[in-house]
């Protein structure tokens, strides 16, 4: 019997309202912001509250420049190729420190708790290549994930389409958060840490399929003229690659991104490593994907379980930072230079990724004398 929430999407038509009402309040909590989340769009001629606050960012932009500045300089901030200095280098590994390094405190601090494992994909368990379809994970990163799928509750959570996810990682215990947490599925068997004999179903975006499919449609068209561009559809979400276009590009690719999201005031655009998300605006994120996991494991409000949530991108952002807030377990950025994080530990790489994993397991397996 499959269980769908009821509850989530109530929030959600609720949220959407919120959003239309609310836009500076949007602005105030992060929802969207000048640096990190852009909010384009807006019909002519229309007064609504919300809209006068978009109108006003488009007249000040002066025809988009300096927006679409900001989204190119944001994209290039989630992917630094070097560090800005050694000085700032070292100062951000004593702030944020190698999770292998500190895997005993780790050990420490989760002592007596139930881990519960959540992972990004594309740049965590599998490395960026330049085309995002052939994105595959080693066959040892599966085996390892298999193992710790044994040890512990474990969920995947990508801006992916959850369906093209799965057949990434090829794993049918796991849970599945797709479309940046938008499509929630639990495990379709072979799961030790399934609660119940329900099926999970989370997907609180339903109602913007269509509009997403239609954009998905008209980016591809607009992109044709940049060479290397690529669109993908994450079904509740669509991503432009910028992973094969010359950087000098960058800018009228997002141009062209922009031309076609300005019709669109209910989507929302993010940045993540050399890709642009768009997205509905609706209260919901990889960090509420994370709650909602929880919840649907038995483990909202429990003070006896320690998420470890390890991703690379700015999307799982939102993610580390429910963790920060809540003082519960941690989250872990992959990469190899200094990054602005919510995250309290870091990893290089997908490769020390896996090792850091298989610590997990073996640690596991040696209390459990299997
Ligand atoms: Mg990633």
């Amino acid at each position: 019997m499959l269980l769908i929430c009821y509850s989530f999407c109530f929030n959600l038509i609720f949220s959407v309202r919120f959003v239309e009402e609310n836009i500076t309040t949007m602005l105030e909590t992060r929802i969207i912001s000048n640096s990190e989340v852009l909010y384009v769009g807006g019909d002519e001629g229309d007064t609504s509250p919300g809209t006068k606050v978009l109108q006003n960012f488009q007249i000040n932009e002066e025809g988009g420049g300096g927006l679409i500045r900001s989204w190119v300089d944001s994209m290039r901030a989630c992917s630094p190729t070097r560090p800005k200095s050694l000085d700032s280098q070292s100062c951000w590994i004593k702030e944020h420190p190698s999770a292998l390094k500190m895997f005993e405190e780790i050990l420490h601090e989760s002592e007596g708790k139930q881990i519960v494992m959540f992972l990004d994909y594309d740049g965590t368990l599998s490395p960026i290549v330049d085309d995002p379809d052939r994105a595959f994970m080693s066959k040892k990163m599966r085996n390892t994930v298999r193992k710790l799928a044994d040890c512990f509750p474990t969920a995947i959570v990508s801006g992916r389409c959850r369906e093209k996810v799965s057949s990434f990682v090829k794993l049918t215990e796991l849970y599945y958060a797709g479309s940046h947490g938008m499509d929630i599925k639990g495990p379709e068997q072979g799961s030790k840490h399934k609660k119940g004999n329900q099926s999970l179903l989370c997907q609180p975006a339903t109602e913007f399929l269509p509009v997403i499919n239609e954009v998905y449609e008209k980016l591809v068209e607009k992109t044709k003229s940049v060479p290397g561009a690529k669109v993908e559809n994450n079904k509740f979400c669509a991503s432009v690659h910028f992973r094969c276009v010359e950087e000098n590009k960058w800018s009228d690719l997002a141009h062209q991104v922009r031309s076609v999201l300005k019709n669109y005031p209910k989507l929302m655009l993010t940045q993540g490593r050399k890709v642009l998300e768009i997205r509905p605006i609706i209260k919901w994120d990889k960090g509420k994907a994370l709650e909602f996991l929880l919840e649907s494991l038995g483990y909202d409000n429990c003070t006896d379980v320690f998420p470890i949530y390890i991703g690379d991108d700015r999307t799982d952002e939102d993610a580390f930072k429910i963790l920060r807030d809540k003082r519960q377990g941690l989250g872990i950025l992959v990469s190899k230079y200094a990054n602005e994080t919510n995250a309290s530990y870091s990893l290089q790489e997908p490769d020390e990724v896996m090792v850091f994993l298989e610590r997990l397991v073996e640690w596991k397996q040696l209390r459990c004398g299997s």
